[in-house]
């Protein structure tokens, strides 16, 4: 939890993913982050030990509390969402599951929606009613019921926007108004968006969460998560997690900020891909429906243009004809790894059918409004027209 005094107000993000947290003189002079492979760190004396221990000087003192590389990662998160603080974990679910296990108590409620990260409704579903937590999952884009069981008192709403796989948005400043009528803590997940693409905090919430595994990182070759937002907050869940251990390595802190100084112009280009590639499908004759945010046909495309800057570098669609045709087209693609996860340089391609959703049945999968024949798709910064020549190639095989 690391704080710079730098003010970065009038600097752009591109800028800001670059420099936040680097400006500090390293080791030996080094101009790149070392990573400080140490689990300890010694002092001068033991009155300087003393003043670290207790806060008084800036310092480190085991690197399951604190590391000065995750610390550069940290910053760099606190800045580009324009938070008062951050902490890091393991990984994105150390990052949800941290935040809502320190703020939540037995006999308090929680608020949020269907549609949350599979993870994330584990914890709802399974985790958080054994400790007697009261769940209310509403139906993701009715804004009108999430207000109702808001208003009828809750410690705290979860939302998650845009959702996967189909993309839902809701309205932040909208849900975020009535949560405050209650005094009701508000935390998002930021994942799909980044804070290129959409600040919750500049609309009320009071915490951000990122699983940096994806879009912050960026590679698909690291895991990490953030929580970032009002200090206090962020204080009480940091320490939690010095306790319980879902600390970030200093290793796989390096990879992400090494991904995040290119966050920018990865998302630029991933934002501009999935919007030429929906248009695209769209008008496509194999393709039943696209959902992505930033089409004029999609059910919330009116709020996403509100408070979005971008759309977002995911997508799905549905096929005409069905799975056979998923896997028809799936195996023709030359330039898009058939994989789970998203936010990677490179396009990964897969059907909530056989990856997020796989638990559920054909029944269920309906009822969130998932069709047999979707397919999710996170968009890489591949040159579009060899993204496009690939899957027109790839639907020609159907
Ligand atoms: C992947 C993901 C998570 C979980 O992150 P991990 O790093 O895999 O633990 C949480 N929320 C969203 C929206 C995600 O996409």
């Amino acid at each position: 939890m690391s704080k710079e005094n730098r003010n970065w107000e009038n600097i752009k993000p591109g800028t800001k993913a670059v420099w936040s947290g680097e400006t500090e003189p390293f080791f030996e002079g080094a101009t790149q982050v070392p990573i400080v492979q140490s689990v300890t760190y010694g002092y001068k004396n033991v009155d300087e030990w003393f003043d670290i221990a207790i806060g008084k000087k800036k310092g480190h003192i085991y690197s399951r509390n604190t590391n000065p590389t995750v610390d550069v990662f940290e910053e760099k998160v606190r800045v580009l969402e324009n938070a008062d603080a951050a902490t890091s974990f393991a990984t994105g679910m150390a990052a949800i599951s941290n935040t809502l296990f320190t703020l939540l108590s037995p006999g308090e409620r929680v608020v949020s929606i269907k549609d949350s990260y599979g993870g994330t409704s584990k914890l709802f579903l399974e985790f958080l009613p054994r400790f007697n937590v009261g769940v209310k999952l509403c139906e993701t884009t009715d804004h009108d019921e999430i207000e109702k069981e808001v208003a009828k008192g809750c410690k705290l709403l979860y939302l998650e926007t845009p959702t996967n796989p189909t993309l839902k948005v809701m309205d932040l400043e909208r849900l975020i108004t009535a949560a405050k009528k209650v005094g009701a803590i508000v935390v998002v997940d930021n994942t799909f968006a980044t804070p290129i693409n959409q600040k919750p905090l500049e609309f009320g919430a009071d915490l951000v969460i990122h699983s940096a595994t994806k879009f912050l990182g960026g590679h698909s070759d690291a895991m990490g998560g953030v929580v970032c937002g009002k200090e206090d907050l962020v204080k009480s869940i940091f320490h939690f997690r010095e306790i319980n251990g879902a600390t970030l390595d200093a290793n796989s802190a390096y990879m992400l900020i090494r991904g995040i100084k290119t966050l920018e112009l990865r998302v630029r280009q991933q934002n501009e891909n999935a919007l030429r590639l929906a248009e695209f499908l769209e008008a496509h004759p194999q393709i039943e429906k696209v959902f992505y945010p930033g089409l004029e046909s999609h059910l919330n495309h009116n709020i996403a243009k509100k408070q979005m800057t971008g759309f977002g570098g995911v997508m799905a669609f549905s096929l005409k004809g069905g799975f056979e045709n998923v896997k028809t087209m799936l195996n023709n693609l030359e330039f898009a790894h058939l994989a789970a996860s998203l936010g990677s340089v490179s396009t990964l391609i897969g059907p909530p059918k056989v990856t997020s959703h796989v638990e559920l049945s054909e029944v269920e999968r309906k009822q969130l409004g998932i069709p047999e024949g979707l397919v999710r798709c996170s968009i890489g910064i591949e040159n579009f027209e060899d993204i496009k020549t690939d899957f027109e190639f790839a639907l020609s095989k159907i």
